[in-house]
């Protein structure tokens, strides 16, 4: 064992920078937050090559003075806290003093600033935490941090940066949250000498998600708006025919701080359930302002998780509100719709940092290219943002066109004239009043109508049953066996009376009267393999999965469609609380507009 030896002030410093100076994507973070924490309206972000060797940060907040500046740069300080009660208390994003002491311990840094007082600003050059130089200097208010050669001093880490390009999308990354997350201030980022981004201090919520996102995306949202004494939530949510195969476009704001809470997404995840496919994810861009002595900030080096107080509630209005938002703006899906250009443009704006991570090997290729002059294929971001800037004028009458309220198909499905049944699958029926034509998927159509009267009979705790002429004894292995004995209740809530019958079998006397006849043997095995490896807490999980099994059962074995009552269907169908989608989240109805008919026989442009 070597001697223990007391580490020596720098290199303690160096170690504490690591943990909030991953990468200069974590440089940038905290100074923007240090200009908005200053009252900022404008900041300016510039980068070059990743910001390894220059990153500027330039706003017009309230500015350093000299006496500050001197103790600004030292470990803990900090000009927003002062006890251990401020933190409970704290709307400020910076709280622990330590950025600028670690940024200054692996790079040169470079500041000039003026606060109101005075008519002239001061310009200083900081190293290892230690101003070297310093002279006053013309300058407007405000405060500009050039922070240059990053880990000059701590070659190590250096190494572990990855190419420029990455870096560089890292940083366009955490500029899209702070610039989304903080209407009313101007945000500028300039990238190697071209600008990427600009938003006005004057923009609402709304455009600037046009400006960062896209029209795609903005067009595909939702408006929630909801308070109560403690809390306002406010933002926006991806209708049901938006949604990505990843989760990188969600976007939580707790005070307009960009967070990651894993409970209040899995909660709104589990909204769009039965309304999207499986393994897809809604967008959100939701914004929570709370009291904030009812969260603790200080749980996460870099402050992207907080704690709340008041979690339950919080989880029941977030649940009302979107319920609400999202069964009042249900839509049809196009027959024409490509979705493929869809995605492809989803995947594609605006952070195509995403490919570039997974493209890790390759980067120094592309990076050569750049510096061939390259710029197209460095960064679609660019060119994302050039087209929706010119587009931008028309945005809001276009905005307006595209998101009127689409006709009501609790209203259509009655009134729906038969037409006939394609493939023996689909019942093609038209609408002379809206002049559409609709395509049903019956199966998913009846399950969507069987799924809602089982679960109404069940919450209502009378599912009816009928007793089986013939019971049916079905036989289990062990472990099965025992599955279905730990659920029996829940079985029997469900309208399956099950009893014991000896050897690893049991007797199946009564089902739901819903699903006429069902394949019992089969339907059995499947639910007791389902409800295998959930665990007992999870009850509703297991409610949930059996109907569905039941009733997805319940229609393979159900009629053809020659046979079925298409204008009972129809008003069925209208009379459920979700026609669009059975309960997996597969549409149960495409439309065609006679509109989208003549542009694909070109009669029309
Ligand atoms: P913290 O943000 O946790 O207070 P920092 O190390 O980031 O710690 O900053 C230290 C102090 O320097 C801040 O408390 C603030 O007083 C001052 N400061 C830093 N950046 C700026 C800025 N852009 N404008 C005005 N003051 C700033
Ligand atoms: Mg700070």
């Amino acid at each position: 064992m070597k001697k223990i030896k007391l580490l020596d002030d720098m290199t303690i410093q160096k170690i504490a920078a690591g943990e909030i100076i991953e990468r200069p994507s974590s440089i940038v973070k905290e100074l923007i937050e240090n200009s908005l924490d200053a009252n900022s309206d404008s900041i300016v972000v510039e980068i070059r090559n990743g910001g390894k060797d220059y990153i500027r940060i330039t706003d017009n907040g309230d500015g350093i003075s000299e006496d500050d500046l001197i103790n600004a740069f030292k470990p803990h300080s900090t000009s927003k806290l002062s006890n251990i009660d401020d933190l409970y208390n704290i709307m400020s994003f910076g709280f622990r003093g330590e950025a600028l002491a670690s940024i200054s311990s692996v790079a040169k840094v470079e500041v000039i600033t003026k606060t109101d007082v005075g008519s002239s600003g001061i310009q200083a050059f900081v190293e290892e935490r230690e101003i070297i130089k310093k002279a006053p200097i013309g300058c407007p208010k405000g405060t500009t941090m050039i922070v240059r050669d990053l880990f000059y001093n701590v070659p190590v880490r250096e190494k572990f940066l990855k190419s420029n390009l990455v870096e560089g999308n890292h940083i366009s990354d955490i500029v899209y949250k702070l610039a989304l997350g903080n209407p009313g201030v101007s945000f500028k980022y300039i990238k190697d000498n071209t600008v990427i981004l600009s938003t006005s201090k004057s923009n609402t919520i709304e455009e600037n998600i046009y400006i960062l996102l896209g029209k795609e995306f903005t067009n595909n949202l939702l408006e929630i708006n909801c308070s109560n004494e403690n809390f306002k939530i406010y933002g926006y949510i991806s209708n049901n025919q938006f949604y990505r195969g990843n989760r990188n476009h969600q976007y939580l704001y707790i005070n307009n701080r960009y967070i990651k809470n894993t409970n209040i997404t899995k909660i709104i995840e589990e909204r769009y359930k039965s309304l999207i496919p499986i393994n897809r994810f809604p967008v959100f861009i939701l914004f929570i302002d709370i009291d904030p002595s009812l969260i603790d900030v200080n749980i996460h080096p870099t402050k992207e998780e907080i704690k709340f107080v008041n979690e339950e509630e919080l989880n029941t209005v977030l649940i009302n509100i979107i319920d609400k938002s999202l069964r009042e703006n249900l839509n049809i899906p196009k027959a024409f719709s490509k979705e493929e250009t869809k995605d492809k443009i989803a995947e594609e704006i605006p952070l195509l940092y995403e490919k570039s991570f997974f493209q890790d090997e390759h980067d120094e290729i592309v990076v050569e290219q750049i510096e061939k002059e390259d710029i197209r294929k460095e960064n679609t971001i660019l060119e994302a943002i050039q087209v929706y800037d010119s587009d931008f004028v028309n945005y809001k009458e276009d905005y307006k066109k595209e998101t009127k309220k689409e006709d009501d198909l609790k209203e259509i499905l009655p009134r729906l004239k038969f037409i006939g049944v394609i493939f023996s699958t689909y019942i093609l029926a038209e609408d002379t009043l809206s002049n559409k034509v609709f395509i049903i998927d019956q199966h998913a159509a009846h399950e969507r109508i069987l799924y809602e009267k089982y679960k109404k009979e069940y919450e209502n705790e009378k599912v009816i049953t009928q007793r089986l002429l013939k019971p049916e004894i079905v036989e289990l292995t062990n472990l099965e066996f025992s599955v279905a004995m730990q659920n029996i209740d829940l079985l029997r809530r469900l309208g399956f009376f099950v009893e014991e019958f000896g050897n690893n079998s049991i007797i199946i006397r009564e089902v739901p009267i819903l699903f006429g006849n069902p394949q019992l043997k089969s339907l059995f095995l499947e639910i007791v393999d389902n409800i295998r490896l959930v665990s007992n807490n999870s009850y509703d999980y297991k409610v949930e999965k059996i109907m569905k099994i039941a009733c997805t059962n319940a229609i393979k074995a159900g009629d053809k469609v020659a046979n079925i009552e298409v204008i009972s269907l129809f008003k069925q169908l209208s009379e459920t609380e979700n026609p669009y989608t059975c309960p997996h989240g597969r549409p149960t109805i495409i439309e065609i507009t006679k509109e989208d008919m003549e542009k694909e026989f070109k009669r029309i442009m």
